[in-house]
This record gives C-alpha cells, structure tokens and sequence, in this order.
C-alpha cells in the first residue's frame, strides 16, 4: 500500500509499505479521508519530539472498518468510523477526574502510531481502550467525519471559555480552525461572532464561507480598537486566538469586556512563548485566561454529532481534496493559506 513518511525535517516521502495486520486488540481500518493542518506542516518542516522517524503521518481520520483483531468486540468490517487523533491513557490523577485533555500520559497517532495518510491503518487497543474509535452518524461523509477531530478541539476550548448565549465572540485568526471557531460559537447562541485576521486574502476568502458579523484586517487597523467602537467600548465576552502570535493574544487581553474570557487556543514558537499582560485588567476587570490542549474522545463524539445535526456544517470548509500522492502539495497549499481545509482520500 502507499503511505506517506516521515523520515526527517524537510523529508517526507510518498512510499510503498506492507499493508499493516490488526493484531489482538486492534481494528484496521481502510482510510477514506485523513485531512490535514498547520501541524502536519510543523511536522514536515521542523520534526516533532515526540516522533521516531520513519513515521506515517496523518492525525485527522476517518474510514471504514476492514478487519477486527483478536478479543475486539463490538466493531464489524463495513462499519464507518472516526479516529481520535490524542490518546489519553484513561488511568491517571486527571484522566480518572475527566480531564483527558490534559492526561500527561498521552501518545498520538501519527506520532507514537502510525497515521491515516495510508490507504490502510491500524486503530491501536490504546484508542479503543478510552473509546476513541467512534461509529460516523447517518448522512455524515468521511470527510466531514475528518473534520471533527479539529472541531473537537474548538469544542474543549470554548467549554473552558464557557462561550454562551448573547455572548460577543472574537476569533482571531481565519485558517480553517478559526472557520470552525466562528460557526460553533453560533451553534452555542453567541450573539455575534467577528474574525479578525492579519491577511487580507486570508480573512476575505474565509468570511466568505462563515459570515461572521464583521471581518476585521489587523494589518489595516488596530482590532483592539475596532472591537471596542463595534462593541460601544464595552469589549468582548470572548476571545479566541487561533493563531500563534504573542501579539494577538495581548490585544486579546485588551479588548476583553469585564468577565471577558479569553482563550490561548494557539500556542506559541517554543523560543518565544511570553507575552506581556496587564495583570490589573485580570485583576479588576475580573478577566478569565483559559488554554486548550486538543480534544478528549468524548469531545470527538460530540463533533460527529454536532456535524449530524447540522449544528456546525462543515462540509464547505473543505475546499482542497487531494489524493495521497498529492500530500507535499496539500502541505503546501496548508502552509501558504491558499485553503479553508484540504483533504487527502488515500
Ligand atoms: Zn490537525
Ligand atoms: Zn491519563
């Protein structure tokens, strides 16, 4: 079968390997869709610590079951299923608290597993021991199914940010995560939704599809200021950064309303994380700061549904669908922002 490999930063190759055999425990699953993000391109440039190379990438899958291993119950060839793409170990202090996203235990696919750029993978015990492996609702297709893995994060983040009913929300950043940022925020009855992005082409080709009710050119005007005049100078209820600038995140703190949360949804360059906060805006406007680490597998299951009924469409957020050969196309057309999503179907 073909696979796409990392094999060094700079060095990835689209390459035969032996179809993989689910051992006991395990579930191989055809792949119909694994689609891709800014990470699969941090990957391909700069490496990841936590990845041994040669190492399939792909952490954003969904397909069909081929075949069961021994003792797996529950799951037949033919079933159509999504992945978790974050492994949580399901013992630990915080997992046992409910807090998977956080598991310091946890291990990944397509980084400590093989990933879903192949036409075939194998669905380790370890996912289907926290219930990772998740049955894709009626009338949802493999790649909308794809996308719930991203949609799951955005889900997590905006629970720690409590965004809600009548809520002012700001997304900063309009990559594919931030489109995905604007549409639950409507699901969850926020009163408006405005992005804020630094790129023109970027913020135009994406307000296009989510419509949020005011696109704003940070390289044009101060969206601090801006969302204060759209806000009659009250702030935001919430802010998301989903973008990796320090810059973005302090502005974040500066056009938060009193009880504003804010969420750090994108970390920082490991060689430049601190920002500078004014910690008396904290202090009396009462300010909440909130990170978000991925997504647990309950997350994933609440996006497939929330995709099933509609309630965050996701099917025309995906603009590039690409077959495996085309993977290096696909990172660079991620890298250079010329998409909302882009798919690959092995
Ligand atoms: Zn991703
Ligand atoms: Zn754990």
């Amino acid at each position: 079968m073909k696979v796409v490999r990392f094999h060094a930063p700079g060095d990835v190759r689209i390459e035969d390997a032996p179809e993989p055999v689910a051992g006991p425990g395990e579930v191989k699953i055809r792949v119909r869709n694994c689609s891709t993000c800014g990470t699969d391109v941090k990957i391909y440039k700069f490496g990841h610590h936590h990845i041994k190379p040669p190492r399939v990438m792909g952490h954003e899958i969904a397909g069909e079951v081929v075949a069961i291993g021994d003792g797996v119950e529950g799951w037949a060839a033919g079933d159509r299923v999504q992945v978790i793409a974050a492994i949580p170990c399901g013992k630990c202090a915080e997992c046992t608290r409910g807090r998977m996203t956080i598991c310091p235990n946890q291990v990944s696919m397509g980084y400590h597993f093989e990933g879903g750029f192949a036409e075939f993978m194998i669905v380790p015990a370890e996912v289907l021991a926290v219930d990772g492996l998740n049955r894709i609702p009626e009338g949802v297709t493999f790649a909308e199914a794809s996308v719930a893995e991203p949609l799951a994060c955005a889900l997590n983040a905006q629970n720690l940010a409590r965004v809600g009913e009548g809520d002012d929300v700001v997304v900063v950043g309009s990559g594919p995560i931030g489109c995905l940022h604007v549409r639950l925020a409507r699901s969850r009855g926020a009163a408006r939704v405005f992005l804020v992005e630094l790129s023109r082409k970027r913020l135009d080709m994406a307000a296009d599809l989510v419509k949020p009710d005011a696109a704003i050119c940070a390289e044009e005007v101060d969206p601090v200021e801006e969302i204060r005049k759209l806000t009659d100078g009250r702030g935001a209820d919430v802010i998301i950064t989903a973008a990796a600038s320090g810059k973005a995140q302090e502005q974040a703190i500066q056009m938060a309303a009193r009880q504003g949360r804010i969420s750090f949804f994108g970390g920082l360059p490991k060689d430049n994380p601190t920002i500078t906060c004014d910690s008396n805006l904290v202090h009396y406007r009462e300010l909440t700061i909130v990170g978000a680490n991925g997504s647990s597998p309950a997350h994933n299951a609440e996006a497939l549904q929330l995709v099933a009924t509609g309630a965050v469409p996701v099917a025309d957020l995906i603009t590039e669908r690409l077959p495996l050969d085309g993977a290096l196309d696909a990172f660079g057309i991620v890298s250079r922002g010329e998409a909302i999503k882009v798919t690959i179907e092995p």
